[in-house]
């Protein structure tokens, strides 16, 4: 029974941060007591479980942004820790697709973005060297990026709370339970659907309800998480011959988003998406889920209002596109015009917990801010997955600092 024990450090939120927290946290101080309490019946059940599952180089984020550098150190770590632990992966490559001659431009931004990041054999290929790589993408110029690469982020995430419990037994990972209130002090209480868990420090790393776990802890904040939903299709048999690993088309820099591109998983499947439409449930998988809490919360806040108004046009393109196969495969034909309405069916989907300005600017970078006796990771947004073990540092050095361990 959790009322009884005192845990050293308690971390709220079972996805790929919160574990990769505790595990970095576990490694170094293999004496603390941990408890991650999770409120679904698993691990990795929302952004973590349902993403694009691609191993990011650092191509996009902005040189010596908090993404830049931790993506391309958590890449690094994850790649070792996936051959470790034997979990699905593969460095295979990625191509960004210029099919207009405006985007040569931004793509040799990128191209230069990702020199900057410290990225290693980055090239600009041409038409040839494209079919190649992806017989049957069309474009006039692309950069090949050989460090991205595809991972199981789910199995990741997994294997991270069995070596926490190798480490230390007595720490404990508890799911279906959901943290409800916090009362703070030398020792805090977290109450739970479970009952009362007694920690001396805390951790929060609730993705798509960050914001609302540092309301609860009294934080000081000048943003809101929204979600917006991303749908994938999948490539049916006749489609995945298509394809063959990675293809991006080169982003818009007006959007925080990457394009709808096509991705090998690790199980052989390969998806194309995900688009971005605002939802309103945050952990809302479907294409009409509706909550009315968090559409209120949504609709309620300015910032919300100021993204809709500057990008109002992108987001009814992408409303059009989420109901329609139609618009949808037309968007994945600028690579791939070969591609047809039988080479693709509907898949899952994934929502990102998009922080937001009161501004209504997205903050992009990570976000991660101490209060008394707590750490809250506020955002942490594509790459988080891949950067993982790297934020876990991040967080780690924090509570060294904070907690004084
Ligand atoms: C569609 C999509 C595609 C993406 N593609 C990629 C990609 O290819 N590569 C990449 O690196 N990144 C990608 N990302 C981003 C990446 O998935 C996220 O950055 C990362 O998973 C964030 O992990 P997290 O642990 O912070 O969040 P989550 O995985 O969302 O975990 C947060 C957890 O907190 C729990 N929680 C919340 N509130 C409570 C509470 N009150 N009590 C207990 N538990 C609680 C939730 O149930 C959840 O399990 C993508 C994201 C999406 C949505």
């Amino acid at each position: 029974m959790p009322l009884s024990k005192v845990y050293d450090i308690t971390i709220v939120g079972g996805g790929i941060v919160g574990l990769a927290t505790a595990y970095k946290l576990q490694k170094k101080y293999p004496d603390l007591t941990l408890a991650v309490l999770e409120k679904e019946d698993r691990l990795a059940s929302h952004q973590t479980g349902r993403n694009s599952g691609v191993i990011h180089s650092g191509l996009y984020y902005r040189p010596g942004s908090y993404r830049a550098t931790n993506c391309v150190n958590g890449r690094k770590q994850l790649v070792a820790f996936a051959k470790a632990y034997d979990i699905d992966y593969d460095v295979c490559g990625k191509i960004v697709v210029a099919t207009q001659e405006e985007e040569l431009p931004r793509l040799e931004k990128i191209r230069e973005n990702g020199i900057k990041n410290g990225l290693v054999g980055i090239e600009v290929i041409d038409k040839a060297r494209i079919k190649e790589i992806e017989p049957y993408i069309e474009g006039i110029k692309a950069l090949w990026v050989p460090e991205s690469g595809i991972i199981d982020f789910k199995g990741v995430t997994i294997k991270l709370a069995e070596l926490i419990k190798e480490i230390n037994p007595e720490s404990e990972i508890i799911t279906n339970c959901e943290v409800k209130h916090l009362e703070k002090g030398e020792i805090s209480k977290v109450y739970t659907n479970l009952g009362t868990y007694k920690s001396r420090y805390l951790v929060f790393c609730a993705g798509l309800h960050s914001d609302r776990m540092a309301r609860k802890d009294k934080v000081n904040l000048d943003m809101r998480i929204v979600g917006f939903r991303g749908d994938y299709y999948d490539l049916t048999e006749v489609g995945m011959k298509k394809i063959k690993n990675l293809v991006y088309p080169v982003p818009n820099p007006e959007f925080p988003f990457l394009g709808v591109h096509f991705t090998r998983m690790t199980d052989g499947t390969i998806e194309c998406g995900p688009n971005a439409v605002f939802t309103f449930k945050r952990e809302g998988y479907g294409k009409t889920d509706f909550n009315i809490v968090d559409t209120v919360e949504a609709l309620l806040y300015k910032g919300t209002w100021k993204l809709f108004f500057k990008h109002w046009r992108f987001g009814l393109n992408e409303y059009k596109r989420a109901f329609s196969k139609r618009l949808f495969l037309k968007q994945l034909q600028r690579m791939c015009p070969g591609l047809t309405m039988d080479d693709i069916k509907p898949g899952r989907s994934g929502v990102r917990a998009m922080a937001l300005g009161d501004t209504g600017d997205v903050i992009d970078d990570f976000k991660i801010e101490c209060q008394d006796r707590s750490i809250h990771v506020l955002n942490a947004p594509s790459p988080a997955a891949t950067a993982c073990l790297a934020i876990g540092d991040e967080v780690m050095a924090m509570a060294e600092k904070h907690f004084g361990l």
